[in-house]
């Protein structure tokens, strides 16, 4: 865990040969952003660079960044702040109380030289209030704020770069949505004639559309238009699981060989497949599905209460 190697770029895309989207005429490409780095989930990468850059390039020494005691954000800063930004001190706020010994996640951050911090619940809610910048100011001194999950301006704008990575015609993008921030970015970097839709991964995630909206406009000006959500495939909310999506994910595995990642990539290909089969996609679509991470690569612990912001 925690190799400080840059990430491969750009990833691969794949075709995946489905009976079940062959019958209805939709063709499946796999944008594998999951093998561009052991340890850092694909959109985390393309949401950090540009954040890291900014930080170095206003003379910051020190990065402070919001997560879940098991985030795949704060393993990614982590790696990502070794490798880049070498010398720059990075302080991880974590939500909840600390629990000793560290877990796996929170151990290797503090080796790698993260100074640990934490908010209760009810104060993680408001991280980003001026009272407790203010508060995380006088105690670490200045720094580069970098949201939970990385979803700014500039994290948006990583993302949008990704779909001119897929050298064949696609109609239809698909990825999860944790903070909404990698729709709002790929969504915005698409032709004309294509769609992003995102498949959120939160029970009640209606709020989604907007803050991918605000993402949107802050990142671009304006909203591109050109995406929606399908909302009814968070198999019970964040982390949860259900037998349908085990089931799912077995049969996934013995058709594929691929072993999706539970918590967010399996309901994806869930969804996508669901839609298919209701005819969503007229015959001759091509869909492209983004995969951040794979079940053997990095993924947080399935625990209910590690939720995303939201
Ligand atoms: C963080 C993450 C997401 C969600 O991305 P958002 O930009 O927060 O919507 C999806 N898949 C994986 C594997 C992730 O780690």
């Amino acid at each position: 865990m925690g190799r400080l190697l840059l990430p491969t770029l750009p990833s691969p895309v794949e075709e995946l040969a489905d009976e079940r989207l062959i019958v209805k005429g939709v063709g499946l490409l796999l944008k594998r952003d999951d093998l561009i780095h052991p340890d850092i989930p694909g959109n985390k990468w393309h949401k950090l660079r540009g954040n890291l850059d900014e930080a170095r390039r206003l003379g910051h020494d020190t990065l402070l960044t919001f997560g879940g005691a098991y985030s795949n954000h704060i393993r990614a800063v982590v790696v990502v702040a070794a490798g880049r930004l070498f010398g720059v001190r990075t302080v991880g706020v974590i939500r909840g109380e600390e629990h000793l010994p560290l877990n796996p996640t929170l151990r290797f951050a503090v080796d790698a030289g993260m100074r640990l911090t934490y908010l209760d619940r009810t104060s993680y809610r408001t991280k980003t209030s001026p009272a407790i910048v203010d508060r995380l100011r006088a105690e670490f001194g200045a720094f580069y704020l970098l949201p939970e999950g990385g979803s700014n301006a500039l994290g948006v704008r990583g993302c949008a770069e990704l779909p001119a990575e897929i050298d064949r015609p696609f109609d239809v993008i698909c990825c999860s949505c944790g903070t909404g921030g990698t729709l709002a970015g790929i969504a915005a970097g698409l032709g004309s004639g294509q769609r992003a839709l995102g498949v959120p991964v939160l029970r009640g995630a209606r709020f989604l559309a907007d803050e991918v909206d605000a993402l949107q406009r802050a990142a671009f000006g304006a909203n591109s238009g050109n995406w929606t959500m399908a909302y009814d495939f968070h198999f019970g909310g964040y982390a949860r699981s259900t037998p349908a999506l085990a089931r799912f994910i077995a049969d996934f595995h013995d058709r594929h060989g691929l072993a999706l990642e539970p918590v967010y990539e399996a309901k994806l290909l869930y969804a996508l497949l669901a839609l298919a089969e209701a005819d969503a996609f007229p015959t001759g679509t091509t869909v492209v599905a983004v995969l951040n991470a794979m079940a053997d690569g990095p993924g947080p612990d399935a625990r209910r209460e590690d939720r995303p912001p939201g």
